[in-house]
């Protein structure tokens, strides 16, 4: 069933067949400017209200927020309509509001670290489901204390976008053109799913490519991202060049840190030599403890030391700082739902 956000213009319009025309107008701006419901839109007339309220239902239902960073950052557990569970985090920083969101109930890319990949793949998510995650924390934000706008928005919750590339296009598009952020300020990381790459690639809009490179060599690619067996170190940076070449937009790398695997001076140097030939900047993310992997991060030291090495083989790096971590809001730690026994990790983690 459609959910509030998942109608185009065009099929609100049909919706309000028989209505005035400035109908029309008056939802969308209600919707997308306000980020009100229907419910709440006192200029529409009651029965029109209720008719709506009823054929276009709000998409997710809290079931937790939680608060942490003193209050700098948020996260929601929703309930779907049929009962899956996906979770969104809203970060303020200084200069800008920045909300991570979901765009599949589970993954089925089954990287080991990450606790979405342990807990497996349960559905894409809708259009719909998508924006109405940017709307909902939109309203939080701006409806605090002090009243924030959300300026950046960064496809990084649970799932794989470019496994559901047409929906998750399809919300970027909604996000740039009518909820009004820039498309510059739209990232959409990626385990590297090579067409996924090519095709937004064709999409004209300006948005930003995250990579998560994690390993620089296809053995120890295979290991940690399990989806480098079909899409190889190879096939990847050659997608990466050729966006590169369509765009001209900078890419990043992203590179959690696992103490003792790809934290080496050896994976320093293939990072380095990968990110100066492709004109990447790269982002440590120091590794979030999950259930179902028993590696620990690289401490915090030696993170700084990597960027350094980094650095000095000329490559660009920074260290992404940590947001929400006593409320597992932290990269790789959204996991729909808690219960959920973490089997025996699918690969087993690497030695020390
Ligand atoms: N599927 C997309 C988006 C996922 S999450 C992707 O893989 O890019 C965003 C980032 O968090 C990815 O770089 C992911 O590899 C990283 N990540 C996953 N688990 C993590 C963990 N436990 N600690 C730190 N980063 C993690």
């Amino acid at each position: 069933m459609a959910t509030l956000y998942d109608p185009s213009r065009d099929e609100l319009a049909a919706l309000l067949e028989g209505e005035p025309r400035y109908r029309l107008d008056q939802l969308w701006h209600g919707l997308y400017e306000q980020r009100s419901t229907p419910a709440e839109l006192t200029t529409l007339p009651k029965a029109l209200r209720t008719r709506l309220d009823a054929d276009l239902p709000l998409a997710l239902e809290p079931v937790t927020e939680s608060v942490s960073d003193d209050g700098l950052t948020v996260k929601w557990l929703w309930k779907l309509a049929d009962g899956s569970q996906i979770e969104t985090v809203l970060m303020h920083y200084p200069d800008r509001s920045t909300v991570c969101v979901s765009t599949q109930a589970g993954c089925a890319m089954a990287c080991g670290f990450c606790a979405t990949g342990q807990a497996g793949f349960e559905r894409n998510l809708s259009v719909g489901e998508i924006v109405e995650q940017v709307v909902r924390a939109s309203r939080v934000a701006a409806e605090g204390e002090p009243a924030r706008r959300v300026s950046n928005i960064v496809f990084m919750g649970m799932g794989e976008p470019l496994a559901n590339v047409d929906r998750v296009l399809g919300a970027v598009h909604r996000i740039h053109g009518d909820l009004g952020l820039s498309a510059r300020h739209l990232t959409i990381s990626t385990v590297g799913i090579v067409p996924g790459i090519n095709r937004l690639a064709l999409e004209p809009l300006p948005v930003n490519l995250a990579v998560s490179l994690h390993a620089a060599n296809d053995e120890l690619r295979d290991e940690l991202v399990p989806i480098n067996r079909r899409y190889p170190l190879a096939d990847l940076y050659a997608a990466c060049e050729a966006y590169l070449t369509v765009k001209n937009r900078r890419i990043s790398f992203e590179w959690a840190m696992i103490d003792g695997v790809n934290d080496r001076a050896s994976d320093a140097r293939e990072l380095a030599a990968a990110a100066r030939s492709l004109r990447a900047h790269i982002n440590l993310i120091p590794l979030n403890a999950t259930p179902g992997w028993p590696t620990k991060g690289t401490p915090a030291e030696r993170v700084a030391s990597f960027r350094d090495q980094l650095e000095d083989l000329g490559a660009n790096a920074t260290v992404r700082a940590n947001r929400g971590n006593e409320i597992d809001a932290a990269c790789g730690q959204l996991r729909a739902n808690q219960e959920i026994a973490v089997a025996a990790p699918r690969r087993r983690a690497l030695p020390h």
